[in-house]
């Protein structure tokens, strides 16, 4: 017979923490606490495959559940020593739902079930409190009227509100026996109301019917949108936990408390908590009173008047403070913890892994390492690597006050301030005098690149987390929050509005790219420190991992940043960025345009001398360590000259009339630039824009090696191979260049040839290209495009419609789409390596600095990744964390793709949200709770903490904000581009 529910109570249990799959999270870990020997009230957990069987079965139970529950409640009743239903002794229980993964949207617990008139008498002469017994019989009948009968919980507030006015008080606690024994007739007769029936006074009726609210809420459209946002699979189920009441409101020395064993937002090992005396769960949750602080540290570091749990109950808090310790000695990990006092007797009831900050969770581990509590990998398996982007930028002073104005889309981590700008003009403008500027934009393109450079963070109205805006900026590593569609901008009025706020140009504002808060004002905010726990944890890190972490810089800026964060190399040096400084444009448009090689010849020779120079710095600052340099790359149209202004200098420069330069303008304009005349297509037309390249990264070698008397060994690359024939002729023009330039300079130096393959042709022709090519490195951008026959600026508009009907799994450009590109780049390595073995392989695509990409890349065997510098330190740990997982042999065949952990975002989104409120309200704000706990209803909490987390989070509509703005400036933009993201 199948076993539906699972015992605990009385130091014993018959389920484990690792059961969590089978009595959620909440029954697995009261099991596990029963077995340690806490003080657990006593209760059974009905499971998650009930609820499965359920639904599968027509909404019918399992036949034999009715019996297994009855025993187990008997078990209840024999711990306890009283009675479900009796009259004399009433054993009162607590109905809480609990699935695997917390889940806000679920039904809520309902406390002190098994009260009605009989039983409520009962429990009045039992404790002598006939005030406790009717107030715990009022708070029953609200409870369960609302979240089993579904009678709206105003309904029960008036009636309360108005017997208070008719009482003459104004707190619930002054309430007397009689006014509360009022006060549950008048809700009865609610209930009969609305419901045309009375209220259950049958007990079991009570509590099958709370059962039945829990399994039915599991299909609510509250936990099946959480489940879609999240990924929680449907055939989960949840788990229903049945538990005997104990009672935090029998008076003074009774409480009811939360607690993390490590403080959640800076990970400093104290005990953190709050607690409310005399009261009940929800009370907490409700926000009825001020909370107090468990320890006197907490009471003076946040300067509450009230006192503390170790000054009022100091024989329950060492108690308290024990477990503290013991469960984090059992778990290995900070807990979330809920208990509640009965007469000066602690209780468990809940524990969980506590979500925290990305610095709490570095300080965390690394602590734990030191105090002998998990081993160095286990630390490093321990961080989201997607979370470390936050430690990396600039945070918000956690104990600044902020006015939250909107939300949008976390599209780049850092937070800025600065003055609110509209255009990119401006953003220089100001910033060249020294001014801090946030660019405020509908959406950006790749006209605005020099005023994002110049500001200090970016914000945009549509556009989602691949968005023009979101990509330059994480490149850039700029703070960027994009798609913040609440906000309107009025570009003629230069004003930005939210609801009825107005910030106009020129006021201050506030951006935090790593949770997407735009706030009003200045918030200060605090640097990065990348020494102490995070270098430690680094260095773990590198010990475990197996694959190499390059760079994509091509900006001494960049080069150093990455270096600072243990880049290995370059992986990818992106020429054409450097054309487009303003003072080379112009010689690189004389180029273009020029009708005969002469004329080309002569506009790259005034480039020769700047582009060598380029190369000399990234030489010297990379010191020895290898440097990939692409040869140019984007479409020509990039560069045309459009304005009169910019064609009348081209024909001033070259000395030809504007109609010719006109009518070259239009010969080269292209249909489809991201097919087009790029990339080792230009060399095959114009050789003499990469043998100018060739020469200036050969010459820059030379003259560094003489500097420092180490030699430089450039990795030049060619971008856009299709097959060997190309690669062939690029060849042959590289190494006569090499040649004349050894000859001229009577110098040695070694260079290297290699390729990268972003076209599934020379994916497939693999084998034929390494008999050329030294190494490959995967452009996994244009991969993907040309896999899927996809321009990624044209993406946006549909992608979303893509991930809801789950015809993707996840954006493939944000992630490796492992069965089709990740395909193409296991047939390019294993042809590659077939030809030659020590063929050296990368990847350069922004994929590089995706974890789970990342993970992809350590499994097919690559020798590195190349991400953007402030990716380095994530796709550091990413590897580590792949080489800990990873079965025997690096090639091993890819598997399933990992269910994405489900709330974990959200839950970090919100704790971090809630780390940076103040202290007081900081553990209540919903980091484990999926309501606002007390302190959080203070209108500035609630202001900063947004809507209620009750109510499963909806993430802002991509879809709708992505779309195309029109009017975006002339067509030069090239947005419209394939590489427009790239561009800076
Ligand atoms: P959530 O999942 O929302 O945290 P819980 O099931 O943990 O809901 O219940 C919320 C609160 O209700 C608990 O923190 C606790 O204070 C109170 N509670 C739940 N069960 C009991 C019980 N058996 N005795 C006393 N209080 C309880
Ligand atoms: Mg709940
Ligand atoms: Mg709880």
């Amino acid at each position: 017979m199948t076993k539906w529910v699972y015992s605990f109570g009385n130091g014993k249990a018959e389920g484990r923490a690792d059961m969590k799959n089978l009595l959620g999270g909440k029954g697995a870990n009261l099991a596990e606490m029963s077995n340690l020997g806490l003080p657990v009230p006593p209760g059974f957990s009905i499971t998650t495959e009930v609820c499965t069987t359920f639904y599968a079965n027509n909404r019918k139970y399992p036949p034999e559940l009715e019996g297994q529950v009855a025993a187990a409640l008997k078990k209840v009743e024999e711990i306890t020593g009283r009675k479900f239903g009796d009259a004399k002794a009433p054993l009162l229980v607590s109905v809480r739902s609990g699935a695997r993964a917390s889940m806000p949207g679920m039904m809520d617990t309902v406390l002190n079930l098994g009260l009605n008139d009989s039983t409520v008498e009962g429990l009045a002469v039992e404790t002598g409190d006939p005030r406790f017994a009717y107030d715990s019989y009022r708070r029953f009948i609200q409870m369960y009227g609302d979240v089993v009968l579904g009678i709206d919980h105003h309904h029960f507030e008036e009636i309360l509100e108005q017997h208070k006015s008719d009482c003459g008080v104004s707190l619930d606690t002054e309430l007397t026996a009689e006014n509360l024994k009022a006060l549950v007739a008048a809700y009865k007769k609610k209930v009969k109301d609305e419901l045309g029936r009375d209220f259950p006074a049958d007990v079991h009726g009570q509590m099958w019917g709370a059962i039945g609210a829990v399994f039915g809420s599991w299909m609510n459209q509250r936990a099946i949108t959480y489940r879609r946002l999240h990924g929680i699979p449907e055939d989960w189920g949840t788990a229903v936990n049945v538990q005997a009441m104990v009672f935090g409101n029998m008076g003074d020395d009774c409480a009811t408390g939360v607690a993390f064993t490590r403080d959640p937002s800076t990970g400093e090992n104290i005990f953190y908590g709050e607690y409310l005396v005399n009261a009940q769960g929800e009370d907490v949750v409700a926000g009825i009173r001020t909370p107090q602080h468990l320890t006197i540290k907490g009471k003076l570091a946040n300067k509450s008047k009230l006192p503390a749990m170790e000054e009022t109950l100091p024989d329950v808090f060492k108690q308290l403070d024990a477990i503290r310790g013991r469960l984090e000695a059992h778990y290995r990990d900070m807990q979330d913890i809920e208990f509640t006092v009965q007469r000066n007797k602690l209780y468990m009831l809940q524990t969980r892994t506590g979500k925290r900050t990305a610095a709490a969770a570095l300080k965390i581990a690394t602590d734990m390492v030191h105090e002998g509590l998990i081993d160095e990998a286990e630390a490093v398996k321990r961080i989201d690597p997607a979370a470390l982007d936050q430690l990396l930028h600039p945070t918000l002073d956690p104990k600044a006050p902020r006015d939250l104005l909107a939300r949008g889309l976390p599209a780049s981590p850092g937070a800025a301030s600065g003055t609110v700008v509209f255009s990119a003009d401006e953003a220089e403008a100001m910033a060249e005098k020294g001014q801090h500027v946030i660019l405020v934009r509908v959406e950006t393109s790749p006209e605005d690149i020099h005023g994002m450079h110049a500001a200090r963070g970016i914000l945009t109205t549509r556009g989602g987390m691949t968005s023009h805006a979101a990509v330059v900026a994480r490149g850039m590593g700029r703070p960027c929050v994009s798609g913040a569609g609440e906000i309107r901008i009025d570009y003629q009025g230069k004003t930005m509005t939210v609801r009825n706020k107005t910030i106009r140009a020129g006021e201050q504002l506030t951006i935090d790219g790593g949770t997407g808060e735009v706030f009003a004002g200045e918030v200060p905010t605090v640097q990065p420190e990348l020494s102490g726990d995070f270098a430690e944890l680094m260095g773990w890190a590198d010990k475990y991992r197996k694959i190499g972490v390059w760079t994509n810089a091509e900006t001494p800026l960049d080069a150093r940043t990455a270096k600072r964060f243990g880049a290995e190399g370059i992986g990818l040096c992106r020429t054409e960025h450097m054309f487009f400084d303003p003072q080379r444009i112009i010689a690189v448009r004389e180029m273009i345009m020029a009708e005969d090689r002469e004329g080309r010849s002569k506009a790259l020779a005034k480039l020769l001398p700047m582009q060598r120079q380029d190369f000399v710095e990234l030489f010297r600052i990379m010191d020895g360590l290898p440097v990939t340099i692409r040869l140019l790359d984007p479409p020509l149209h990039e560069f045309l000259p459009h304005a009169q202004s910019e064609l009348e200098e081209i024909a001033r420069i070259s000395g030809r009339d504007l109609a010719s330069v006109k009518a070259r303008a239009a010969r080269l304009h292209e249909v489809n630039p991201m097919l087009g005349h790029r990339g080792c297509r230009l060399a095959v037309t114009y050789p003499e824009i990469y043998e100018m390249q060739a020469r200036a990264i050969f010459e820059a070698a030379i003259a560094v090696k003489k500097e420092t008397g180490k030699a430089v060994v450039p990795e030049v690359m060619i971008p856009l191979i299709t097959g060997r024939a190309e690669l062939r002729l690029m060849q042959k023009l590289v190494e006569a260049v090499a040649k004349a330039v050894r000859e001229e300079t009577k110098a040695e130096f070694e260079y290297r040839l290699g390729t990268m393959i972003e076209l599934p042709r020379a994916a497939l022709r693999a084998a034929e290209i390494a008999e050329i090519a030294e190494f490959f490195s995967f452009g996994t951008n244009d991969l993907t495009q040309t896999c899927y026959g996809l321009s990624r600026d044209d993406a946006g508009n549909f992608l979303d419609e893509y991930e809801k009907k789950k015809l993707i799994p996840r954006d493939p450009f944000v992630s490796i789409d492992e069965d089709g590109v990740g395909e193409l780049m296991k047939i390019a390595t294993e042809r590659g390596r077939s030809t030659k073995p020590e063929l050296k392989l990368g990847i350069c695509g922004e994929h590089g600095g995706d974890p789970a990409s990342v993970r992809f890349c350590a499994m097919i065997g690559l020798d590195y990744v190349s991400c953007s510098p402030y990716r380095v330190p994530i796709a550091r740990l990413a590897a580590a964390q792949a080489a800990l997982q990873a079965p025997a042999g690096a090639t091993a065949p890819i598997g399933k793709r990992r269910p994405a952990r489900p709330s974990d975002d959200h839950h970090r989104r919100v704790l971090i949200a809630a780390g940076r409120r103040s202290a007081a309200s900081r553990i209540s704000g919903g980091i484990a709770h999926a309501r606002p706990l007390p302190g959080a209803r203070s209108a500035a909490v609630a202001k900063a903490a947004g809507p209620k987390p009750k109510k499963a989070a909806p993430k802002p509509k991509k879809a709708a904000s992505r779309k195309k703005t029109g009017g975006k400036g002339p067509k030069r933009t090239s947005g419209k581009s394939s590489r427009g993201g790239k561009k800076r």
